[in-house]
């Protein structure tokens, strides 16, 4: 059972899929390993660490020849796949609603393509949620990356030469990212306060010291549909939390909007009017830019300024603190085969719940049926 591990390709990718952690634990499974050269340096893993965790190192063509299974960060190019096994596994975060040129494309080489954002939301597959861990650090860079925009201070502080007050941070979306981020901006001093769809999450904003901001006595408030994921909202619902929204943005200096619907455009939650009545100096980052963004005006890949409002559109947040996502993102995919191993047939074996929904492609078909039609 032969694992590469590449390089990423994609501009701006800094993550690997291994470190010499998780390489050293698959060789005690059994496992054969081969790092692609200089795979983890942009994420500070040399190549000497895999090494001495017991992997071979080479170029490319080396490393994907004749292995099984081909661990990414995101989607390797198929034609960078030649000399891989027939109906290898390519296991990595594949966009699959994003690239779906690049799915079919695996069907037709022939390759078991396996994304793991697709991983099912149940309990024993937390620690294989790459969306989760990699959403935990976009959170806590979100608001760093605010901090480093914002012209004034977090904290409060009484000085000799005068009080400067604390940020107010406003969190739109609290999923695994909001929460994070809510988390962070209480430790750096700001007065938080928060608002999602789901009233499930009215608890945890309290739990973590922030001020809930919802809309009461409007029909569609639940807004969680399966796996704890939102659904779209009824236009009387979507009006009124518009309304709610305009008068506390405006009292605002910090917004961190995260909100995610999986498979459509990432819901409008700020328009260019509503921007218009923040201070200027106030700082706004969308995390869902490349989504289609939850800011107008946002974009992807910049820092822009409107109304005196800076709107802040990084690309690929995770990558931007790449030792901690790859430790985390390679634990999950160790976590993930780990789980699976057979030891007699020295392979992973998927079951039908985890396999079925994170597969897109086998025997040169699309077999995923959220990709149907
Ligand atoms: P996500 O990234 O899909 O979306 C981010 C947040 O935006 C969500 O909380 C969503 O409700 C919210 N949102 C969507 N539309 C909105 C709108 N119009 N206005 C305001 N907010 C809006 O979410 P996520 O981080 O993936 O988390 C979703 C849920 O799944 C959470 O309850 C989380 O705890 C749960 N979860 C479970 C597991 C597991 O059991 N394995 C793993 C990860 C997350």
């Amino acid at each position: 059972m032969k694992i590469a591990v590449l390089k990423e390709t994609a501009p701006g990718e800094r993550r690997v899929a291994a470190t010499p952690e998780t390489v050293k634990k698959f060789v005690a499974l059994g496992a054969e390993l081969a790092v692609e050269r200089d795979a983890g340096a942009a994420a500070a893993f040399a190549d000497q660490g895999y090494a001495d965790a017991g992997a071979t190192i080479g170029d490319r063509a080396s490393v994907v020849q004749g292995a099984d299974i081909v661990l990414g960060v995101q989607g390797p190019d198929v034609a960078s796949l030649t000399g891989a096994k027939p109906g290898a596994w390519i296991v990595a975060g594949l966009n699959p609603f994003g690239d779906r040129a690049r799915v079919d494309a695996y069907a037709a080489a022939g390759f078991e393509a396996l994304a793991m954002e697709f991983m099912p939301r149940i309990t024993r597959a937390q620690s294989m949620d790459i969306l989760s861990s990699q959403s935990n650090l976009a959170g806590y860079k979100a608001v760093l990356d605010a901090a480093a925009e914002y012209g004034r201070a977090f904290p409060m502080m009484m000085t000799a030469a005068g009080t400067v007050s604390a940020a107010k941070c406003f969190v739109m979306g609290v999923g695994v990212a909001g929460l994070q981020a809510i988390a962070t901006a209480r430790r750096l001093g700001a007065q938080v306060s928060a608002t999602d769809v789901r009233s499930a999450t009215k608890e945890q904003i309290l739990s973590l010291g922030a001020k809930p901001i919802f809309v009461e006595n409007v029909a569609g408030i639940e807004g969680e549909g399966s796996g704890g994921y939102a659904t779209e909202m009824s236009p009387e619902y979507q009006k009124a939390q518009a309304e709610l929204v305009s008068g506390h943005l405006a009292k605002q200096d910090i917004v961190i909007t995260t909100a995610l619907i999986p498979g459509r455009p990432a819901p409008r939650l700020i328009s260019d009017a509503q921007l218009a009545t923040m201070r200027p100096g106030s700082v706004v980052v969308d995390l869902a830019v490349e989504q289609g963004g939850n800011v107008e005006g946002a974009v992807a890949g910049e820092v822009v300024e409107r109304h005196g409002v800076k709107i802040v559109g990084h690309r690929n947040v995770p990558s931007r603190l790449p030792a901690d996502a790859s430790a985390l993102f390679s634990r999950n995919l160790f976590n993930f085969l780990s789980a699976f191993w057979d030891k007699d047939q020295g392979r992973p074996v998927l079951d039908a719940e985890i396999g079925d929904a994170i597969r897109l492609t086998k025997d040169g078909k699309v077999v995923n049926e959220r990709l149907a039609g």
